[in-house]
């Protein structure tokens, strides 16, 4: 009965209830059963004293009681709060990496199904775009020849859409790799104005290459995909210009520390653009005005894959263009300073039309595509020896001495790859050129070939042009073993 243990009994029982506030938060209905357990003796045991302050006391605890009480309410909801946001959060994880692995599998899907047709397309295309081109070489009347200008045009245009939503899927899933080898920027650019050659002098129209005196010999970069952005504009700038002349300039804006920062222009003085045109330039499938769709035609997706893959490389596309009076696209580009062997011979330089002289082993398993790439071949100027599957195309490469040996990869039997590694091992280091000529046109199907020991890739449905580039390239280089 003494005032000094009533009141630590008190503190005790309180701060037992204030702890279990906490802990029994969840269940209030248990919280509410202990405080009135642990409380209501006390708290009648203090009413009955006659003391003064008895009854302040016994307030005060009831007081303290219902404190502790909304106390642990509050505390419960907020537990609740938690544990439904915890929930929720992990139900959404589910959710989204279950949508991610959904997303990630139809990408794939959508990636392989573009693969395949674009190779199961390019197979029949090699045909009827080698076949045209050799109709065109033929005697044909007036309204003949008209009908192969359009049905090549109509094959030029399907495999140029064909290409664009390949590489268009590719950037988009960020699939593209850039190499990092040696090359010359001079050369780059001698290519593709040379492969352009034919097309703008069909017009009338002078296309000059100005490499600037000072480029450095070799730079270290990607050289496909910055060949394949300079065909795009060099290619527009054809295209869009009825007179006047295409200018292809490379100059070195800076050179520091083994850096150099390359600029690339493509001046044409064509139809240019308007304002309207220049601000969507670079967006998917947009093109000029439509009466500029319909008399140039195209699909709207070159600049768009360009930007894209200038802006991997580290640099972006600008464009400066008044309507009626030209157009020019520049770009920059850090480039380390790479190393020259010295044997990279400029093929440019070689005039374009002179005859080939050489014995080319074709291996190809299709009849169609043999007949092509035979008359192509020939007309080029160059002998030619088929294999019609890899076993042949192996015997022939080995017995006999070849200037260059022109491999498809999808054989049935002994495939590209294999024959040329076996050829390899057999040669055992003796030279012998060999060019992988498939319709499979990925950057991994080029790093395969390339593997397996050939020397170059060229894509069916191979362009007589592109196939004199290359074979002018490497015929010569090794000689007949
Ligand atoms: P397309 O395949 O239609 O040429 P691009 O993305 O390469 O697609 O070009 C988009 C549009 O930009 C073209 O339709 C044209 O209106 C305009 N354009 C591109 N280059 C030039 C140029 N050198 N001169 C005038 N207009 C151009």
């Amino acid at each position: 009965d003494a005032l000094l243990p009533r009141v630590l009994v008190l503190l005790v029982i309180s701060g037992l209830n204030a702890g279990a506030a906490r802990s029994l938060a969840s269940v209030q209905r248990c919280y509410l059963v202990y405080a009135i357990t642990t409380l209501a003796p006390g708290l009648w045991r203090f009413s009955q004293y006659p003391e003064a302050g008895s009854w302040t006391l016994s307030l005060c605890l009831v007081t303290y009681a219902l404190f502790l009480l909304n106390t642990a309410k509050l505390h419960g909801a907020d537990l609740k709060k938690l544990y439904r946001l915890i929930f929720e959060n992990e139900e959404l994880v589910n959710t989204l990496s279950d949508a991610k692995r959904r997303a990630e599998a139809a990408n794939q899907a959508k990636s392989e199904f573009l693969a395949t047709m674009s190779h199961e397309i390019r197979t029949p295309m090699n045909g009827i775009t080698g076949m045209l081109q050799l109709l065109e070489g033929s005697t044909l009347d007036l309204e003949q020849r008209q009908q192969v200008e359009v049905a090549g045009k109509s094959a030029d245009t399907l495999l140029r859409l064909l290409n664009d939503i390949l590489d268009l899927s590719k950037v988009e899933s960020g699939k593209i790799e850039l190499e990092a080898i040696d090359f010359s920027p001079t050369e780059v650019g001698e290519e593709v104005v040379a492969l352009f050659s034919t097309r703008a002098s069909a017009k009338a129209l002078p296309i000059y290459f100005h490499p600037a005196p000072d480029l450095p010999p070799a730079v270290q970069g990607d050289p496909m995909r910055l060949r394949q952005v300079l065909l795009n504009l060099v290619g527009n700038a054809v295209k869009f210009t009825d007179h006047g002349r295409v200018d292809v300039i490379v100059e070195t804006v800076r050179s520091e520390a083994g850096l150099a920062l390359l600029r690339f222009r493509v001046r044409d003085t064509g139809i240019g653009m308007d304002a309207g045109t220049q601000a969507k330039l670079f967006i998917k499938f947009s093109q000029g005005d439509s009466s500029t769709t319909r008399r140039y035609g195209g699909s709207g997706l070159g600049l768009a894959i360009s930007q894209s893959l200038v802006k991997r490389m580290g640099g972006e596309i600008r464009v400066q263009s008044e309507l009626h009076k030209g157009t020019e696209f520049f770009f920059d580009l850090p480039l380390p300073l790479g190393s020259t062997n010295g044997t990279s011979e400029s093929f440019a330089n070689l005039p374009a039309g002179k005859p080939l002289r050489g014995r080319v082993l074709v291996v190809e398993d299709d009849w169609g595509n043999q007949r092509v790439i035979e008359l192509l071949l020939r007309r080029l100027g160059l002998d030619v020896v088929l294999a019609g599957n890899g076993v042949e195309g192996m015997g022939l490469a080995m017995r006999e001495p070849w200037s260059l040996v022109l491999m498809d990869v999808s054989m049935p039997g002994v495939d590209g790859h294999e024959a040329t590694r076996r050829i390899r091992r057999f040669l055992a280091g003796q030279p012998l050129v060999i060019i992988a000529l498939t319709a499979n046109a990925r950057d991994e199907d080029r790093a395969a070939c390339l593997a397996a020991g050939m020397d170059d890739f060229l894509t069916k449905p191979v362009r007589q042009e592109q196939l004199r580039v290359c074979l002018e390239k490497w015929i010569g280089k090794t000689a007949i073993h």
